[in-house]
């Protein structure tokens, strides 16, 4: 037997200090409070407005400064939702800002007391967005950024206890009580943190069941004082007792437990200081999965049988100290355990519909009845549903004023949505799309989700027709491209300028009752792999052929769900922007080649055709046929230029050259050939007929055509060395402004040709 108390004794020596490691002081609490206020005085809607903010930064505003904006900004949501996530969960712009605004009224007001019910249809994510906020919730609480401190108190035994120690070895006693009380949950009864009770050697420790703060036990009517007294006149102190935000620390009572035993202590002790000698304050410590702080309930999770928990062994202490088995009701609920925390419902549902209905008078009164005993309850409580289950709810009117909705849906941003194929299939998947392709996909899948009309985007936009080259007619495409906080370059001037604050916020509105229907994201995923699986191939790309006879010929029945006409423009938007990119690719080219043009032709112009002579300017070697002139005037005449007017434009050009750009301005005012008028003129009709005529070699040059098609293969250095050229430099650009892959640039080129694009958009 004494071998066993030994062991006992041991035990408990090697457990002392677990749990009550960080315990410190009031005195020691209140210097850390004064220190760093910010930190110390918050309650859980601080705390979660502080942790959100800490994960998502400060966010990008892509128009600082746009006086019309409203503030709809991005954030990296990677930290918060991605990283160390079991399931990673994929927020859109709307839906993070969405919760950012929900968040943001967490700081700067008084809060209500409301539930905030994530509400989404089935496959948009939301258990998973849910676990993985209460995760990062959890990480942060107990991370040195997130702590906050609750009330332990000590009750000294030198002090209280009269009577000699009666109750035998601590350490069976604890055994005892905790056999003996049926309520203490299966989890903490293994848990190596047990935090109900500590019987140390010269105290009896009784935690506040409710994880109060310590500055809660200063009396209410001595707090506004006290706490003026502690702080430096400083912005804290300003808010703290003007701001709403802090209405809460003049306001909440501590706990039932924690104001008897209060005044117990001063009816026995007399002094107060000595009742705040036995208040300490230590780490209040978050844990799930023991439901202390944050507590998840499943639907299938059973309501308890016992809603009262106590802890007899620890009472018997307590009135035994105080010698009145009445002052102090050592009694609580399972709402004290996530009180200052969170408590959260998975689904409403099933046995989450009765708990509801109990958090309703909760939410509404703030108390919570225990027994005669009243608890107060201010936690943040969460929730997320189904629509379905939304109409038992919103039938009840009482119910739904204390229910805050935030819509999550479906994602409505492609940049977003092509985000979640690549954490799902790998990085790598763009690369076997042509650019912009992946992104049509993601577009074709976020259309079946959008309503069919926008009263908001008509109403500003009038006739969509204007915009056929970039948009459809339903709008939708600008409307995806504003979810994604882009305001499209193609709108006139006139719509972009009446594209007011008032107006984005209707937009964006109607995003509220958009993202319920059509592909679920679970659908899309397989959606992408079933396109993914059958045509990328490492030797062809996917383009906007592919996807557009996947949706119409390989699935139709998925093309169904698209809204009519969406494809159709989604290509002609693609056509319109593939041939911008080949004219910009082929213009830049030229651009850095006119200016050599221009000096070789007017160098040429001083020699008799079919010479050869090395240009003074350029230093190129000039084989000066007529082919070589005519090259050149194409460019300058246009191609359609008889040949009388030809000669008489070399006349005109090398007459000028001579007596005016070489004699007067090079020689005499020692002038660089490029500044002079001559070539400023020259190099004017140069540039307007490259923009205008920049399709030309694809229009009327079949060989052009034919070599893009070879390039990189043998067959590609048998055509003339202008084409070879051309076309090399043509892919080049394509890689380098537009990122294409010279594989992908090719394909794109091919399918510029074989789509007949240059005469699809010719004017
Ligand atoms: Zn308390």
């Amino acid at each position: 037997m004494d071998q066993i108390r030994k062991a006992m004794l041991d035990l408990e020596e090697s457990q002392r200090g677990t749990g009550t490691e960080g315990t410190i002081t009031f005195e020691e609490f209140l210097v850390l409070v004064r220190e760093n206020p910010l930190q110390h005085v918050r309650n859980v809607h601080q705390v979660f407005h502080d942790m959100v903010h800490t994960f998502l930064g400060t966010g990008e505003d892509e128009y600082p400064e746009d006086p019309e904006s409203i503030n709809f900004i991005s954030y990296d949501t990677n930290a918060l939702f991605v990283e160390d996530a079991d399931q990673p969960f994929f927020a859109d712009r709307l839906f993070t800002n969405r919760l950012m605004n929900m968040v943001d009224g967490m700081r700067g007001s008084a809060q209500q007391n409301k539930i905030y019910i994530f509400d989404g249809p089935p496959g948009c994510g939301k258990s998973i967005f849910l676990n993985n906020l209460l995760q990062k919730f959890q990480k942060y609480a107990n991370s040195p950024a997130g702590c906050r401190y609750e009330t332990v108190w000590r009750l000294d035994r030198s002090l209280l206890d009269q009577s000699p120690e009666r109750d035998g070895p601590p350490v069976l006693d604890k055994l005892a009580a905790l056999l003996e009380n049926r309520e203490v949950p299966e989890a903490l009864k293994n848990s190596p943190d047990e935090p109900l009770l500590r019987f140390g050697k010269g105290f009896v420790e009784v935690p506040c069941p409710s994880h109060d703060s310590p500055f809660l036990m200063i009396p209410k009517n001595q707090r506004p004082k006290f706490l003026d007294d502690l702080f430096h006149n400083d912005e804290f102190k300003w808010n703290l007792s003007y701001g709403k935000e802090y209405d809460w620390v003049f306001r909440t009572n501590p706990c039932t437990i924690c104001t008897t035993l209060y005044k117990a202590l001063l009816h026995q002790l007399g002094d107060p200081s000595e009742v705040f000698k036995m208040i300490h304050a230590r780490p209040y410590v978050f844990n799930r999965r023991l439901g202390e702080g944050v507590t998840v309930f499943n639907p299938g999770d059973r309501v308890t049988r016992q809603p009262v928990l106590t802890n007899p062994q620890l009472q018997k202490r307590i009135s035994s100290l105080l010698q009145d088995s009445n002052k102090v009701r050592y009694i609580f609920s399972r709402y004290a355990r996530t009180n200052n925390g969170i408590f959260a419902l998975m689904d409403i549902k099933g046995h989450n519909k009765d708990r509801l209905h109990e958090l309703h008078n909760i939410i509404s009164d703030g108390v919570h009845k225990v027994e005669e005993i009243e608890e107060n309850i201010n936690s943040l409580f969460l929730g997320v549903m189904n629509p379905e289950d939304n109409k038992t709810i919103r039938g009840i009117q009482s119910l739904s004023d204390r229910i805050e909705f935030i819509n999550i849906s479906y994602v409505l941003d492609s940049n977003t949505e092509v985000e979640i194929y690549r954490n799902i299939f790998g990085r790598h998947i763009g690369e076997l799309f042509l650019p912009r392709v992946l992104e049509n996909f993601a577009r074709i899948i976020i259309s079946s989700r959008l309503s069919d009309k926008s009263p908001a985007l008509l109403s500003w936009i009038g006739d969509p027709d204007k915009y056929k080259l970039y948009c459809d007619k339903k709008l939708h495409l600008l409307k995806m491209s504003i979810y994604a906080g882009r305001i499209p370059t193609w709108l006139d001037q006139e719509d972009e300028k009446n594209f007011t604050a008032k107006r984005r916020r209707k937009v964006i509105a109607e995003a509220e009752s958009e993202g319920h229907e059509g592909f679920s994201g679970r659908d899309a995923l397989d959606i992408f792999h079933d396109l993914y699986s059958s045509f990328a191939r490492d030797d062809s790309m996917i383009t906007m052929d592919t996807l557009c006879a996947f949706f119409t010929k390989t699935r139709p029945e998925l093309g169904k769900q698209i809204p009519e006409g969406f494809l159709d423009s989604l290509r002609r938007m693609y056509n319109y922007q593939t041939l911008q990119e080949v004219k910009e690719s082929l213009y830049y080219y030229n651009e850095s080649q006119i200016s050599r043009d221009i000096q070789n032709y007017l160098f040429a112009l001083n020699y008799e055709p079919g010479t050869t002579a090395i240009c003074s300017y350029t230093e190129d070697k000039l084989e000066i046929t007529e082919a070589f002139l005519s090259g050149i005037e194409d460019h300058l005449l246009g191609q359609d230029v008889r040949q009388g007017r030809r000669r008489e434009f070399r006349e005109e050009t090398q007459r000028e050259y001579t007596s005016q750009t070489l004699t007067q301005e090079i020689m005499v005012e020692g002038i660089d050939i490029s500044e002079t008028q001559l070539f400023t003129e020259l190099n004017q009709r140069y540039v307007y007929s490259l923009k205008e005529k920049v399709l030309e070699p694809f229009l009327k040059n079949a060989n052009f055509s034919r070599a893009l098609k070879e390039f990189g293969g043998d067959d590609f250095k048998t055509y003339d060395k202008k084409i070879q050229d051309d076309v090399s430099f043509l892919i080049a650009n394509l890689c380098d402004r537009f990122g294409y892959t010279e594989q992908g640039a090719r394909e794109m080129c091919i399918y510029v040709v074989d789509n007949n694009l240059t005469e699809e958009f010719a004017d």
